[in-house]
């Protein structure tokens, strides 16, 4: 069986083929065009899906707080265009499919099936995907299979509170996790650290830098690892969760946070568990919103 997969970002439509043995067939990437309204993205999205050969089963992976039942997303910050459409439908009937054929889920969601399905978390049965953007986004598998809870909100480790008096979250909190680890935090703090080449926009160089040496690079990284350690330990306290696989764009600078992950899980979680507690990079990249939208179509029709 052929799946097509779509993932909807704010500025890029990723999207693919694979078999439903886990083969990928094909790929395409288009520009998101917002500005253009919700009924000409939907016709590009259904363009796309017959490019790549849909016939039996699309899925859409979509930030925002998504309406499973109803097809649509009710709140999508970044998305706002997409709001209360009637995605499912409308996607459905222009690829002249049924409504039980087009999946919808929330990206995280999706990445972190994506994920279990042929990527890092491919061997486990419980993991918790966490992706490291403008936000922080989270996907929970409990029992090899996805766990959104009744809002479809389960996993959201974005706003588990790290620092009670940290900085004021766009959620109404204070110091949630979002506000210490994401790609747009980590930029705000090399900035307050005076670490002007690493001016938003470039934490690859931050990296680098942070690699390359011990020195002030090195030590925001580990600081900035220590505050996601301190989130992931809420989840290994609440679940007693082992793998954590860590995505999108910032999680690529890992490698050089994860000595502080580790102190910060350290700091705040107990027992012989730790040693076996896994943080690991993301594997599929950018492909893994769009296979886990595609998988969808395997999951739900077994439901
Ligand atoms: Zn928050």
């Amino acid at each position: 069986m052929l799946l097509v997969g779509i993932d909807l970002g704010g500025t890029a439509i990723k999207a693919g083929a694979i078999s439903s043995e886990g083969k990928i067939v094909a790929r395409r990437e288009i520009p998101s065009a917002l500005e253009r309204g919700a009924s000409d993205l939907l016709d590009r999205m259904a363009q796309l899906a017959r490019d790549l050969g849909a016939q039996s089963s699309v899925g859409m992976g979509v930030p925002g707080l998504v309406d499973i039942a109803g097809g649509r997303v009710l709140q999508s910050p970044n998305l706002a265009v997409i709001e209360r459409v009637r995605l499912v439908a409308e996607l459905a009937q222009r690829l002249a499919l049924p409504a039980s054929s087009v999946h919808l889920e929330n990206d995280a969601n999706a990445a972190a099936i994506g994920e279990h399905w042929l990527g890092c978390g491919r061997n486990e049965r419980d993991l918790l995907f966490v992706t490291l953007g403008t936000g922080v986004g989270g996907g929970l598998i409990l029992d090899g299979g996805l766990y959104a809870g009744p809002g479809g909100m389960a996993g959201e480790i974005g706003h588990v509170v790290v620092d009670p008096d940290g900085p004021r979250c766009g959620c109404g909190s204070r110091g949630c996790l979002e506000q210490l680890a994401s790609a747009s935090a980590a930029s705000r703090r090399a900035q307050a650290a005076g670490l002007p080449r690493s001016a938003p926009g470039n934490l690859v160089r931050l990296a680098q830098e942070a690699r390359a040496a011990v020195g002030p690079e090195r030590e925001l990284l580990v600081a900035i690892g220590r505050d996601l350690g301190r989130g992931l330990a809420s989840a290994i306290s609440i679940l007693d969760l082992r793998c954590f696989v860590v995505g999108g764009g910032f999680g690529a600078a890992l490698d050089v946070m994860l000595p502080g992950v580790r102190e910060g899980i350290a700091e705040r979680c107990y027992g012989e568990r730790l040693a076996s507690v896994r943080v690991a990079q993301a594997e599929l990249g950018a492909d893994a919103g769009w296979i886990g939208a595609a998988r969808l179509g395997m999951l739900r029709s077994r439901a």
